[in-house]
C-alpha cells in the first residue's frame, strides 16, 4: 500500500467506486479498499443479473430516512439524467422495462466495468482481499490499519453499504466506525424483503409457488400497485418487496387483488350476463384457476353459479377479496433482502458534501447512511449521487 493518499475509500461498491473517480478525475490522489475477494458484487448480483442501475422518475419522495430533506442536495446535483449520460458515453446498450425502471441489455457488468474505467482513467488504486483493522484519527487526516498494512490519509469515505447478503460481504463495518466517532444510528431493518408464512398460512398456499398476479398492497403509508408471487416460503414479487419497508413485526399488510377493477360492481354485472357461471370460473378469468379456488377457499367462500348469490353476497365477496388482510409471520431479513432501512443518523452529516459535521475529513455515503430507496433502481441513484457528491469535495 502507499504510505500517504489525499483519499481514502473504504468499500469498492457504487458509491465507493463513483466518489473514487470522481475524486481521482479532480487531481487527487485515491485508495479505495475492500474486504471482498471483488468489487462490486452487489451490482453484479442486481437487477437479476442486468443491474436496474436507475430510475427516470427519481425524485426525493421515493427515499425513506428520518430526515426525508437530506437526500435533495445529492440527488439534485447528480441525477438519474447524469449517469445515463455515464452509461451512453460508455456504450452500454439498456432499456427501460417498466415504471422507469432503466437496465443493461446485457449484464450487470457493464456497470462494474464502466466504474472500474472510470476509476483507471483516474488513476485510482483498488485493493481486494484487504480487511480494515483500525481506523486513528490524527491532528490533520487519518490512519487506516489493514491486514495488507498502513496507510494515511486527509479524507477518509466509508463507503461499506448496509447489511444485506452477507454472503455478498456485507459488514457492520460502517456502523462501528460511525459509533466510534459517537455519532448515532438509526436502528436498521431488511427491506425490500420477502414475507414468510408459517403454520396452515403457508400449508394453505403449497399449490402456489410460483403464481402471480397484479396486486396493491397496503401496509402503514406504503401502497404500491405491482405484481406478487407466491413463494414456497410465503410471498415475494415487487409489491411485497415494496410494501416490506414499511411493516414492522405483527402488523397486518392489506391486498387488493383486483385493483384493476371494482370487484362488486364487476361481479353482479357478470351475474347478469352469465347466470350460470361459477363463480370460480368467473374469478379464473382475472386470474388463474388455481388462484381463484385459493382465494375463495382463504375466505371460507363456496363456489356456487352466479345466480345462486344475492346481489349483495357479491358485493361483499368483491369488498373482501380486495381487502384480502394477511399477517406475514416475519421476513425473509437480511439472508435475502435487497437493502438495510436505517443507518448512520444524517444529523450527523452534511447533506451538500456527505462530510460528518464533528469530524472533518470523515465522510459516509451510499445505504450505510440512513437513506433507503424503493425498489426500482433508486438506491443505486443514491449510491451514485451521494459518491459523487464526496467525489467533488474530499
Ligand atoms: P455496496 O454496493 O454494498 O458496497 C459496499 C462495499 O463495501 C462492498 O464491496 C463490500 O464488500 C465492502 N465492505 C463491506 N464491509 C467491509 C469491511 N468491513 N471492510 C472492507 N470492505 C467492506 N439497487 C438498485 O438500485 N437496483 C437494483 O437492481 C438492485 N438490485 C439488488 C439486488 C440484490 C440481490 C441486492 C442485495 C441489492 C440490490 N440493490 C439494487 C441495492 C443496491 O445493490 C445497494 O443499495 C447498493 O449496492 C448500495 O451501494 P453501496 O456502495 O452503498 O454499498
Amino acid at each position: 500500500l502507499p504510505e500517504q493518499v489525499d483519499v481514502l475509500v473504504i468499500g469498492a461498491g457504487a458509491a465507493g467506486l463513483m466518489c473514487a473517480a470522481v475524486a481521482g478525475q479532480r487531481g487527487r490522489s485515491v485508495l479505495v479498499l475492500d474486504h471482498a475477494n471483488k468489487v462490486g458484487k452487489k451490482i453484479l448480483m442486481s437487477g437479476g443479473g442486468r443491474c436496474n442501475f436507475t430510475n427516470l422518475y427519481t425524485g426525493p419522495e421515493n427515499f425513506y430516512s428520518e430526515n426525508s430533506h437530506f437526500c435533495k442536495s445529492a440527488l439534485a446535483r447528480y441525477t438519474q439524467w447524469d449517469f445515463i449520460a455515464l452509461v451512453e458515453k460508455h456504450g452500454i446498450p439498456y432499456h427501460e422495462k417498466t415504471l422507469g425502471q432503466l437496465f443493461c441489455d446485457n449484464k450487470s457488468k457493464d456497470i462494474v466495468d464502466l466504474l472500474l474505467a472510470e476509476c483507471r482513467d483516474a488513476r485510482v488504486q483498488i485493493r481486494t482481499r484487504c480487511s480494515i483493522e483500525a481506523v486513528v484519527p490524527l491532528d490533520s487526516g487519518y490512519r487506516v490499519e489493514s491486514s495488507l498494512g498502513r496507510v494515511q490519509c486527509e479524507s477518509l469515505v466509508v463507503a461499506t453499504g448496509g447489511l444485506s447478503i452477507p454472503t455478498m460481504g456485507a459488514s457492520g463495518f460502517g456502523y462501528d466506525i460511525a459509533r466510534q466517532f459517537g455519532l448515532n444510528i438509526v436502528p436498521t431493518r431488511a427491506a425490500l424483503v420477502p414475507f414468510t408464512l408459517h403454520g396452515r398460512q403457508l400449508e394453505r398456499q403449497q399449490e402456489l409457488p410460483g403464481s402471480a398476479l397484479p396486486v396493491t398492497a397496503s401496509c402503514g403509508e406504503g401502497s404500491f400497485h405491482e405484481q406478487m408471487l407466491f413463494t414456497h416460503r410465503g410471498l415475494s414479487g415487487p409489491a411485497v418487496l415494496q410494501v416490506s419497508s414499511h411493516w414492522r413485526e405483527g402488523e397486518a399488510v392489506t391486498f387488493d387483488l383486483a385493483p384493476d377493477r371494482e370487484l362488486a360492481q364487476w361481479l353482479n354485472q357478470q351475474r347478469a350476463e352469465k347466470p350460470e357461471a361459477h363463480l370460480h370460473t368467473i374469478l379464473a378469468s382475472l386470474w388463474s384457476r388455481k388462484l381463484a379456488q385459493h382465494f375463495l377457499a382463504e375466505r371460507n367462500i363456496e363456489s356456487r353459479p352466479l345466480k345462486q348469490f344475492s346481489p349483495a353476497e357479491l358485493a361483499t365477496i368483491g369488498e373482501e377479496l380486495q381487502t384480502w388482510r394477511l399477517v406475514p409471520a416475519g421476513t425473509e431479513g437480511y439472508r435475502t433482502a435487497e437493502v438495510t432501512l436505517g443507518g448512520v443518523d444524517t444529523d450527523a452529516v452534511s447533506s451538500r458534501t456527505m462530510e460528518c459535521k464533528s469530524q472533518p475529513g470523515l465522510y459516509f455515503i451510499g445505504e450505510v447512511l440512513d437513506v433507503t430507496g424503493w425498489l426500482g433502481g433508486y438506491n443505486f441513484q443514491w449510491a451514485w449521487a451521494s459518491g459523487h457528491a464526496a467525489g467533488e469535495v474530499v
